[in-house]
């Protein structure tokens, strides 16, 4: 279809999704990289997908995962007085003829030899946090597929929650925020537009969350731990609900509570529990849907939901995307959700403006007391401890606002925190529209290496900067525990105090114990600024619990009262020096290896 024929949009863009098409025709005009726009749920994603295909001058296929999306995608295209094709065998429909094709991408992948044609140029997957780095995914082989027909094929992934368990953030930066989320080899390289969650609800483009925590009526999930995948397994969880008495209390509790209102979701354990939950529920009222229901009768019931036919739809995770019934006004929550994104999923079924109902707010009941917060972003590490938070620590490189796991005070300042490196994204000079740059070399945790004295993330195997193999704590260890004249102290304690050195000068003496109270010191001169600049290389940097927050002691005597400011490492190595004393040589922070750690001292 020619451009030309380009009818007046049958809907007016809203000012951010005019915004958002503009972003990514900047993006595609600079570069081939894949690129993702952030988008909440109820932000219309469909009507700007729906302008990007009318603008395309090329062919263009739009993915979804499910036939819902697909159809509502096409939908929102042809309101525009435009035609294109289905290819989904859940629609009943393979057509791939038209300039612009809406398909799913289990029946694409399956029927390839319909898409062999150069002439796509734009690829654009809805719901692409479902997209994995597995190049045998149904995705990735379409992927590859039109990339070997047109190599400048463009890639546009949208989706509300940019995040995979187990894999973290599914782009590597952020354009807006000059930020750098995920790995370097994630798929997508940059996410070009985001709108939070509470920018759209400050706006009135989606209606508010009012979350209920049910303290007193609820299930304890907490001593579940996710399986290597990062999700819970479903026997586990069943188990925390099966026979559980509260059930019954639960639902009565929800249908109290929804008296008053129009669409109830209800996400259950395990299947076995929303069986239960659902014979509980008014049956002429109520729905279950299962992964194993055929597509037919599972659209027939979404059909009747929306329809408001039925009132209660119960369903264990199936409906966490793709699905779209504007009236739902209360959400409950029997499951603990892996991840915030998981949780931000499924209240985003609720949050859409339902003018026909006359919708004011969802209702959220949580009944799995799931400690995430609805408008948090997500962290691409996983909390170290639950007596962490995030906090914002300022690169002392570039000034660059990070957000890490740590511990703060009462009154704000950082104690501790568990960033590595400076998330900052470092423009190249020239043109701002190249997308050249870099990450902020600045790191907060590094181990050091030994050829070229350059840093590396403490997990790091090869040198960043020259390439050497990184030597291995484990067979430093070793070694030093082979040699006559070297000692390892498995420390469990330190303490800092001031002390008179052989000429009477005051020093800094630090000293490390392990659990047989053997010792090894350290001494360090603070007058001179040299002398201090020459500590916090040597000392500070590495025992510093909050890096990079600006605590740096004047003297001695202030460094010798700060030691809540400081931890100390797990190995220290020192060699005899001239037969006489000993020579602290290495000290091994953020230890992984096979030794065992000492037990902290009391
Ligand atoms: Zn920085
Ligand atoms: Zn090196």
């Amino acid at each position: 279809m020619a451009n030309s024929a380009h009818q007046p949009p049958a809907f007016q863009l809203r000012p951010y999704q005019q915004e958002a098409v503009e972003r990514v025709l900047e993006w595609f005009r600079a570069s081939s990289d894949p690129a993702v726009l952030c988008l909440p749920t109820g932000a219309g994603k469909s009507l700007v997908i729906a302008e990007l295909a009318s603008l395309a001058r090329g062919r263009v296929l739009v993915l979804a995962h499910v036939s819902e999306l697909v159809e509502q995608n096409q939908a929102k295209y042809a309101s525009y007085g435009l035609e294109a094709d289905i290819f989904s065998a859940g629609l009943g429909s393979k057509q791939a003829a038209s300039q612009v094709v809406f398909g799913s991408v289990q029946s694409v992948v399956r029927n390839l030899e319909q898409f062999n044609d150069a002439a796509f140029t734009l690829l654009v997957i809805d719901e692409c946090h479902r997209v994995s780095l597995d190049k045998k995914t149904s995705y990735q082989l379409v992927i590859q597929h039109l990339l070997k027909l047109n190599p400048n094929l463009k890639i546009l992934g949208l989706t509300a929650t940019p995040f995979r368990l187990g894999q973290g953030f599914i782009y590597h930066r952020h354009l807006q925020q000059q930020a750098v989320r995920g790995e370097e080899e994630s798929f997508f390289k940059a996410c070009i537009y985001e709108l939070p969650l509470r920018w759209m609800v400050k706006n009135n483009f989606l209606v508010k969350p009012e979350r209920l925590d049910m303290a007193v009526l609820a299930y304890d999930f907490s001593s579940l731990v996710p399986a290597n995948t990062g999700y819970f397994p479903e026997a586990e969880l069943d188990k925390v609900v099966k026979d559980n008495r509260v059930t019954p209390s639960i639902v009565a509790d929800i249908q109290q509570r929804a008296a008053q209102r129009q669409g109830v979701m209800v996400f259950c354990a395990s299947v076995r529990h929303a069986e239960e939950v659902a014979g509980l529920l008014p049956s002429e009222q109520t729905a279950l849907i299962t992964g194993a229901l055929a597509t037919k009768e599972r659209q027939q019931i979404i059909q009747a939901f929306k329809a408001q036919q039925i009132k209660y739809l119960v369903n264990v995770s199936v409906l966490t995307t793709g699905f779209d019934a504007p009236h739902v006004d209360l959400i409950a929550i029997l499951r603990p959700t892996e991840s915030v994104s998981l949780y931000q999923q499924i209240i985003g079924r609720g949050l859409r403006l339902s003018p026909a109902t006359d919708k004011t707010d969802c209702l959220v009941l949580d009944y799995a007391g799931n400690p995430w917060d609805i408008w948090a972003p997500e962290v691409n590490t996983p909390r170290p401890n639950a007596n962490t938070e995030l906090v914002q620590v300022l690169c002392p490189g570039c000034g660059f606002a990070n957000s890490f796991w740590g511990v703060k005070t009462a009154e704000g300042e950082v104690l501790e925190h568990f960033g590595r490196r400076c998330q900052g994204w470092l423009e190249a000079a020239g043109e701002a529209t190249d997308n050249k740059g870099q990450q902020c070399d600045f790191r907060f945790r590094f181990r050091v290496c030994d050829a070229c004295g350059g840093e590396a993330d403490i997990a790091a195997r090869v040198c960043p900067h020259c390439d050497a193999t990184l030597v291995d704590a484990d067979k430093k260890l070793k070694e030093a525990l082979q040699l006559k004249d070297a000692k390892v102290l498995r420390v469990s304690g330190m303490t800092l105090e001031v002390a008179l050195n052989g000429k009477g000068l005051e020093r800094l003496k630090v000293t490390y114990y392990d659990e047989d109270a053997s010792e090894l010191s350290d001494w360090y001169a603070l007058e001179t600024p040299a002398q201090r600049k020459a500590f916090e290389l040597a000392f500070l940097r590495e025992h510093l619990k909050a890096p990079g927050c600006g605590w740096l002691p004047k003297n001695a005597e202030e460094a010798a009262v700060g030691a809540e400011h400081l931890r100390y490492p797990d190995f220290v190595i020192a060699r005899k020096i001239n037969k006489k004393y000993w020579r602290i040589q290495q000290r091994l922070f953020d230890y992984q290896g096979s030794y065992r750690k000492a037990v902290a001292a009391g």
